[in-house]
């Protein structure tokens, strides 16, 4: 159906990825006990979407005759996976660098506001999908210092999150401000919000709240690490305030000044 071209090309796509899994799966400033369990989580969400792709290979290659209607769902699924190996790898490399130093953040002047902005708008058209309101209270400027890249990617996890767990009709709320020296911004969703006894584990590698497994949400669970890396990188904090079943509201605190930034 693929022809043999098009198998290669996804084989060769599957190596390149674990030949990059493997670069991010050797975290250097680690103790040796994190090092492993990171090992053996990271092989461990690897795994799951390459057995899926395995499975769906094999069945078009044992269909050589079948044309691509007939196979669209084993290339969709195999798709599908394939993207979820490729955001895998990208936030495996985004931590293995952060934990190595590779990594670090740019210091030079960013307006917040237009990032907040930018953000929420490229969210508008999922969010109509879902008829979720996005209500944004940007102040204007917000000007500060910091790797706008990285704050950029910020928003968009907390943002990806608050559309993810938030059913249809719901409202996300984003608020930024200045207090004082810091730029306070604030994502809340009226979401299926966390269990208690997960909230202290949100932030962690690989953590994904048990409600989340059982109803096969997609997410890698390393979303939160990473926007925790960027706060922490910029000198700043989060928290985040949740009830089940009525929402939850992510707030980061940023020194508008990152002083010993790399
Ligand atoms: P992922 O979303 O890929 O599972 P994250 O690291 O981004 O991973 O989030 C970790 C966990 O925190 C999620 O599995 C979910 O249980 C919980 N969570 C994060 N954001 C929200 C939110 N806005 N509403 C409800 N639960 C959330």
């Amino acid at each position: 159906v693929l022809g043999i071209g098009g198998v290669v090309s996804i084989v060769i796509a599957v190596f390149a990825g674990l030949f990059l899994a493997k670069r991010a799966l050797i975290p250097i400033q680690l103790s040796w006990e994190k090092q492993q369990r990171f090992i053996a989580d990271a092989s461990h969400e690897l795994r799951t979407p390459l057995s899926v792709i395995l499975v769906h290979l094999e069945r078009l290659f044992r269909n050589p005759d079948h044309t691509i209607e007939q196979e669209s769902e084993n290339i969709w699924v195999s798709i599908q996976e394939t993207k979820r190996l490729n955001k895998l790898v990208s936030d495996l490399l985004t931590l293995a660098r952060s934990d190595s130093n590779e990594l670090q953040i740019m210091k030079q002047h960013v307006r917040m506001d237009e990032l907040a902005w930018k953000a929420v708008q490229s969210f508008q058209q999922l969010a109509e999908l879902k008829e979720i309101d996005v209500q944004a209270n940007i102040e204007q400027p917000l000007d500060m210092c910091g790797d706008g890249e990285r704050l950029y990617q910020l928003l968009v996890i907390l943002l990806d999150n608050a559309l993810k767990y938030t059913k249809e009709k719901g409202t996300i709320k984003v608020t930024c401000r200045r207090d004082n020296h810091w730029v306070t911004m604030v994502v809340a969703d009226t979401g299926i919000g966390i269990a208690k006894e997960d909230l202290p584990f949100i932030f962690d590698r690989f953590y994904r709240g048990d409600k989340m497994r059982s109803r096969k949400m997609e997410g890698t669970g390393l979303g939160l690490s990473i926007a925790k890396w960027i706060v922490d990188a910029h000198g700043g904090r989060i928290r985040v305030e949740s009830e089940e079943g009525a929402g939850s509201s992510f707030t980061v605190m940023l020194p508008s000044r990152v002083k010993d930034a790399g």
